[in-house]
């Protein structure tokens, strides 16, 4: 097919953008229909939705959603999340939300209740398991926790990774279980979430052999970009580091490439 009737079948060419390949980022769209809602730890509230058409979801365990989360003034606040898990079967999707403050993503999934309904568009994103590395480097804050364990927890037996996971104290640890190897250190920030080289200490000790390795670098984006900097110091070729700023101060809403 040429350029004259790719514009006939797909007439958003003739104005520079293609329309297909911009729904196709943004993803499909969804009605998700609150099924219950709890505290995980006192920093992160899960809440469950199901939607009819669910078992048509196609997932990849890391990627997110854009939600649009209804707020009280009558506007509505558009949020990347991560699906922290998913059940075709069972229709059931979950979402974890950090509470980090009066902000309208927290504020939405406080007062969540059973039959509210949110539109959500994807899935999105390039976090998610490849298929080639002989072991995984997971470095994220909290925000980067629900990608982190959906990632691990599909890995399969035999499979090894490392995750180093700052969070604010011992009341925001989970536990993981999965069937890979997964060693996971969890570094104590005991502080307000932030641009901080925690993790970047803790990176620059354990020295990551490059060899074979695909690193995730996930969570604030000043943090992720030190990181990433770090590693490809160490080696680490860009095609081995899948890195995203999900957040930071005074940003709202939104991501950063990294
Ligand atoms: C691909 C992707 C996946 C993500 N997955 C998750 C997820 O699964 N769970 C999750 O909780 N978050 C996740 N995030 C991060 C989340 O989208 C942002 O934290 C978002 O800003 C939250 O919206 P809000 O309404 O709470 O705050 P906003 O209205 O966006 O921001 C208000 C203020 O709060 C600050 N802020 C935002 N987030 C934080 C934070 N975590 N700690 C401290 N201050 C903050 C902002 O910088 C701003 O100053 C993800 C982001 C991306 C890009």
């Amino acid at each position: 097919m040429n350029e004259t009737s790719l514009r006939r079948v797909r007439p958003g060419l003739a104005f520079g953008f293609d329309l297909a390949s911009l729904a196709r980022r943004r993803g499909r769209s969804w009605d998700l229909t609150v099924v219950e809602a709890a505290q995980v730890t006192p920093r992160m509230r899960s809440v469950s939705f199901t939607g009819a058409d669910l078992a048509e979801l196609d997932w990849r365990p890391g990627q997110d959603l854009v939600l649009s989360l209804p707020q009280a003034d009558g506007g509505v606040a558009r949020r990347h999340y991560t699906i922290r898990d998913f059940n075709p079967a069972a229709l059931r999707l979950d979402i974890d939300f950090v509470l980090h403050g009066d902000a309208p993503g927290g504020r939405w999934a406080l007062g969540a209740q059973p039959g509210q309904t949110i539109g959500a568009e994807g899935p999105r994103g390039r976090t998610r398991i490849t298929e080639d590395a002989d072991w995984r480097l997971f470095l994220g804050d909290e925000t980067a926790l629900p990608a982190i364990f959906a990632m691990a927890e599909a890995l399969p037996a035999g499979a090894r990774a490392r995750a180093l996971i700052e969070v604010d104290g011992p009341q925001d640890v989970q536990p993981l279980a999965c069937a890979a190897d997964v060693e996971v250190e969890w570094l104590f920030r005991r502080a307000p979430a932030g641009p901080n080289d925690r993790l970047l200490m803790a990176l620059a000790a354990l020295a990551p052999d490059p060899m074979g390795a695909h690193a995730y670098v996930l969570g604030e984006t000043s943090n992720v970009r030190a990181q990433r900097h770090h590693l490809l110091g160490l080696g680490f070729g860009r095609d081995q580091i899948t890195a995203e700023g999900y957040w930071r101060p005074g940003r709202v809403g939104g991501h950063d490439h990294v």
